[in-house]
């Protein structure tokens, strides 16, 4: 029986019939798809078969339909089943073999990610990224539920600005989602377009970590084992000794002009005017310390220095008594620098 004399039948027998039609094209789809997964399952290579794979598990669900929803599902259960041996095979033969951070960028396929890992081999001081500080997260609201902690990372030097920026990147404890978030624009914009993450996050992983996980870099989602040693790490305390990957922020408001606890009776005098400091000035407010390095003037003779001079009368540093004005006309006020 034609096509044309079927339509021409009763309503019933032509819906079931375009149904049967329908069905049959999908079928013959999925057949396709599957002679696919099997070549690509044969395939050694893990980054483009994965790819592969979920654009496979999409089409199949668009195709979803009363008829053959039960192979779909099972079709289904037999891709995550292929694509967790595959992931396995591919975790063992990884961690064995790399062990440092140009193996790692070698064995990468996806070349943005490449170039992000290889910003952290730069090694000039503006280039440089730095960690700040980790804060664990204690508030378990259901909001933040999975974020374990915060880290703060120090950005490359901007020059325009002239000062770094700060990041944060979190920690989240998900099997769903992604291991990390960071505040940059390139986290925002491009790493789920391109698949990777920002060197912000390459630098946890690979300078604090020295965690060279090639998996991480196609799931984005680091394994136990390994987030156990990052976490130890960023809270080790020794952290902020190497000097190579921490820089330690200093923050001083206008009270921290008035610190005079390096004061000494008889051995001070201010720099300006070189006569000596008497405790009875200090007492009577007409002090002022250098913020940096301690060092104690008139508060007059300094106000002369500033109408010429930018930088420290001692120590020469250019970043702080150009805020002094500032600070002094909002108190609460805080300024960071490094
Ligand atoms: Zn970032
Ligand atoms: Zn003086
Ligand atoms: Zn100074």
């Amino acid at each position: 029986m034609d096509f044309i004399n079927q339509i021409n039948n009763n309503n019933k027998d032509k819906i079931n019939y375009l149904n049967l039609l329908n069905s049959q094209t999908k079928l013959n789809n999925i057949n396709s798809l599957i002679t696919d997964i099997i070549n690509i399952t044969n395939s050694i290579k893990y980054d483009n078969s994965t790819i592969k794979y979920n654009i496979l598990s999409e089409q199949l669900l668009s195709l979803k339909d009363s008829y053959i929803q039960k192979d779909i599902q099972n079709i289904n259960i037999d891709i995550k089943n292929k694509e967790n041996i595959l992931k396995n095979i591919f975790l063992q033969q990884s961690s064995k073999i790399i062990k440092t951070l140009p193996d790692l960028i070698n064995s990468i396929e996806n070349s943005y990610q490449v170039d992000n890992l290889n910003k952290i081999l730069l090694n000039s001081e503006k280039d440089k990224i730095y960690f700040k500080d980790y804060n664990i997260n204690t508030s378990k609201t259901t909001k933040n539920k999975n974020l374990i902690g915060t880290i703060g990372v120090l950005g490359t030097f901007n020059h325009s600005k002239n000062k770094r920026e700060n990041y944060d990147i979190k920690i989240f404890n998900d099997l769903e989602d992604e291991t990390f978030t960071c505040s940059c624009c390139d986290f925002k914009f491009n790493s789920k377009k391109k698949n990777t993450v920002c060197k912000h996050i390459c630098f946890v992983i690979c300078k604090i970590g020295k965690i060279y996980d090639t998996s991480f870099f196609i799931n984005k989602k680091l394994n136990n084992e390994h987030l156990n040693i990052l976490i130890n790490k960023l809270s080790d305390v020794n952290i902020y000794n190497d000097k190579s990957i921490a820089k330690k922020v200093e923050t001083f408001n206008y009270n921290s002009f008035f610190n005079f606890t390096d004061y000494k009776e008889n051995e001070c005098s201010c720099i300006v005017c070189y006569t000596e400091v008497l405790q009875d000035e200090i007492d009577n407010n007409k002090c002022i310390s250098c913020p940096k390095c301690n060092q104690i003037f008139h508060k007059e003779c300094m106000d002369v220095w500033l109408e010429e001079h930018t930088k420290c009368a001692y120590c020469n540093n250019e970043n702080i008594w150009i805020h002094f004005d500032e600070l002094e006309n909002d108190k609460d006020k805080k300024i960071s620098f490094v």
